[in-house]
């Protein structure tokens, strides 16, 4: 049977919306896995250091009969694909794939989180989860909605529609 699981994405380097793009195909031709819907694209400022490129943020969501360890390497490959090179903590990258939820599991590891650990922190997927799944649950932490209500402050804006195919 396979898992509904949500997929943030995140890029700030080498034309942004169509890494996100690109990505969003790439996950749809995996092995055993298919792309549900996906947000619109949405801007936002970097979380660590400032001295770099503002992001462009996305979530989809796919049907997977991989199990998350498995899926994680697939997204690492993904990363490696499209060209990301590892810098500095929270720095710029050409792509950044994290599994946000993968069906209602908890799981903790030495290699990952799940739900992915800031969700509720982040408004660039929070917003976007939203667009997609009104309502959706997070586990142990209720609504989507009510956890934007809780943010302190909003930044992230959709980009503009002319940009978006
Ligand atoms: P953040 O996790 O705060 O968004 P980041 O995405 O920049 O930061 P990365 O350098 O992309 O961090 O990933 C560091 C490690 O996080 C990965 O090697 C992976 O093993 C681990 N990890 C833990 N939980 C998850 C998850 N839910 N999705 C993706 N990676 C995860
Ligand atoms: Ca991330
Ligand atoms: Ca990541």
């Amino acid at each position: 049977m396979p898992h509904p699981v949500y997929i943030g994405l995140g890029s700030n380097l080498q034309d942004p919306a169509s890494q996100i793009e690109q990505s969003f195909q790439t996950l749809d031709q995996l092995s055993q896995t298919r792309l549900v819907k996906h947000s619109r694209l949405y801007s936002s400022k970097p979380l660590g250091p400032q001295d770099q490129p503002d992001f462009v943020n996305a979530v989809c969501l796919i049907e997977t009969e991989l199990d998350p360890q498995t899926l994680l390497a697939a997204l690492q490959e993904i990363e490696h694909n499209q060209g990301r090179i590892k810098k500095r903590r929270w720095g710029e990258r050409n792509i950044d794939l994290d599994i946000l939820l993968y069906a209602d599991q908890k799981l903790q590891t030495q290699t990952l989180t799940i739900p992915h650990p800031e969700i509720a922190q982040r408004d660039f997927v929070l917003l976007p989860l939203a667009e997609i799944t009104p309502g959706l649950l997070i586990p142990e932490l209720g609504p989507v909605e009510d956890l934007i209500s809780q943010l302190e402050t909003t930044f992230v804006i959709p980009l503009a529609l002319e940009r978006q195919s």
